[in-house]
């Protein structure tokens, strides 16, 4: 099969959807990799190292969307892209169809099988595609949080594992799924005092099971919230409740009792923030001030670390991929229920249920 990699244009998009180990793995498998010139600069790796894995670099999207019979990309089409797409065409990317019409109606117009990222469901649930962007974010929360914690940063002026002598500083995790559970992770190699609240039990029971004491399990409720959140440092929203907008948990009278120069990291932006005063921001400019304290919404933190980003997503897609490329879409879903689950358009028709109904289509 011909495999494609355009470079990704949307603003501020740096991933790619294809490493050299990938191009390597589909050439073993006979397929043939088209990636365009350039689409690798973004997350630092360069077209000499995809030609030396077997990709043949073309110079133009038109030519590498024109040559493939399946697409990789990292974000679903944007306009400029629309005209590019071709009936039959395989797209596997994140789609996020139900937030943009334009993009869903340019996909059945062009009658391309869409695959989304986003909606490939193992049998427990969880999302397998998504699942490393949170791993990311997690992970760069505590890193960012430092910074601002820095008097330079505007924040208190507090180390976060203090030295020798004198007191590290406090972070509280709101929230132990994957995102909490890595910033957890990396506050702790940063020698700070963590705090780690969730509703489930259940996940503070695997957190005490790895860290053995070294950090502290609380169940979360509007009180202990409180009485972590006043002596807090650092403080990083990783909260999901899946299929609805994030809970607000610190309100704005709350945040007004902070100490002076804390830090609060909404990671759970994208579903709308876990604090009342939440509101998403961009790497360009990503803090903003509430009473004396700093937050940090960035909807797309792992766009800070693409070239991490980009192996961390591509682990994961490759494995799909390669089924796709191995055995054509119908065959690969047959296979594999999860894959299934991410048909999201064919032949000029919407047949995932939440787009269909987001946009009021049959399916
Ligand atoms: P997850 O499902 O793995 O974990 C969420 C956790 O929140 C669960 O353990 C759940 O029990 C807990 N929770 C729910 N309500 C709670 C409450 N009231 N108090 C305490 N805990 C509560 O989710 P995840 O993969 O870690 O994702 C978290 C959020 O981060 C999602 O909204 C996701 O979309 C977002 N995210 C944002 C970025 C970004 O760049 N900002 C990147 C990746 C993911």
């Amino acid at each position: 099969m011909k495999v494609g990699i355009p470079r990704e244009v949307k603003n501020h998009e740096y991933r790619v959807a294809i490493t050299p180990a990938g191009v390597n793995e589909f050439t073993r498998s006979g397929h043939q990799v088209f990636v365009e010139a350039g689409a690798g600069v973004g997350s630092s790796i360069t077209d000499e190292e995809f030609t030396a894995a077997g990709a043949k670099i073309l110079d133009t999207a038109d030519e590498v969307w024109d040559a493939a019979d399946l697409v990789l990309k990292v974000k679903e089409p944007v306009a400029e892209e629309y005209h590019r797409m071709r009936a039959g065409q395989v797209l596997f990317t994140y789609l996020h169809l139900a937030a943009s019409r334009d993009c869903t109606q340019a996909l059945l117009d062009r009658e391309v099988t869409g695959i989304a990222y986003e909606t490939v469901e193992l049998p427990d649930r969880s999302l397998p595609l998504l699942a490393p962007m949170s791993e990311v974010a997690g992970r760069l929360a505590p890193q960012v949080g430092a910074f601002y914690l820095m008097r330079t940063g505007g924040g208190r002026g507090v180390l976060p594992g203090g030295v020798s002598g004198v007191y590290a500083a406090k972070t509280v995790v709101i929230g132990a799924g994957v995102s909490g559970m890595n910033a957890a992770a990396i506050a702790l190699g940063l020698q700070s005092e963590v705090l780690l609240l969730d509703k489930n039990v259940g996940r503070l029971r695997q957190a005490d099971a790895i860290y053995r004491g070294h950090l502290q399990t609380v169940a979360s409720n509007a009180y202990e919230i409180e009485r972590a959140v006043l002596d807090a440092d650092l403080v990083i929203g990783a909260v999901l409740v899946p299929g609805a907008k994030a809970p607000k948990l610190i309100s704005n009278e709350l945040v007004s009792r902070m100490k002076p120069g804390s830090v609060l990291v909404d990671i759970a932006i994208d579903q709308g923030g876990c604090f009342e005063d939440s509101r998403p921001t961009t790497h360009a400019d990503p803090v903003y001030r509430v009473h004396e304290s700093i937050f940090y919404c960035v909807a797309n933190m792992p766009g800070a670390v693409p070239n991490t980003s980009t192996y961390a997503l591509t682990n994961v897609t490759l494995p799909y991929a390669l089924e796709l490329a191995n055995h054509g879409w119908r065959e690969a879903s047959r296979r594999d229920p999860a894959l299934a689950l991410g048909l999201n358009t064919h032949s000029g028709q919407v047949v995932y249920g939440p787009v269909a109904e987001a946009h009021g289509l049959p399916t």
